[in-house]
């Protein structure tokens, strides 16, 4: 059954404005707000993918790492405290991408700086939801590989 997420349970300014936006007032079952704006979590799930495809392509599976909600939560402090992330973070992806709750990940590489920093801040600070970095652009725009970008990097900083 689909449920449905408001804008408070996030912290991020430009998703909060965004469900206020599309959604509909009703009772929070996350973060328990009474008559706030509402969407569904499919919803949710469609506003994040860009987040999503950035953990995806910039973090590689590691049995020692954070799963999707706590990396959500801590690398992009998406989440207001108060909100049931597990909860929220399960319904999410549970219907378009329930294989990436079972993973865990780390990031390929945090001594990366400036590409992944820079994109990093882009994502936090500036437009999460459409880094303009030079980096994403290239990744994911043109040529559409920010792995092969990353391993260029790595190797390059290896010799
Ligand atoms: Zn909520």
């Amino acid at each position: 059954m689909a449920q449905r997420c408001c804008s408070k349970c996030f912290t991020d300014k430009n998703l909060r404005e965004k469900i206020h936006n599309l959604g509909k007032i009703q009772r929070c079952i996350y973060c328990r707000s009474n008559e706030e704006s509402t969407i569904e979590t499919s919803e949710l799930f469609n506003l994040i993918t860009p987040i999503i495809e950035v953990i995806e392509t910039n973090y590689r599976e590691s049995e020692t790492g954070l799963n999707i909600a706590e990396i959500l939560k801590i690398e992009f402090s998406l989440f207001n405290p108060l909100t049931n992330i597990q909860a929220l973070v399960k319904d999410t992806f549970y219907e378009h991408k329930p294989l990436l709750l079972d993973k865990k990940f780390e990031l390929l590489s945090k001594d990366l700086d400036n590409g992944w920093e820079e994109l990093k801040a882009e994502l936090i600070n500036k437009n999460r939801f459409f880094p303009q970095t030079t980096l994403y652009k290239e990744a994911f725009l043109e040529q559409g590989n920010l792995f092969n970008i990353f391993t260029n990097v790595i190797e390059e900083l290896n010799y």
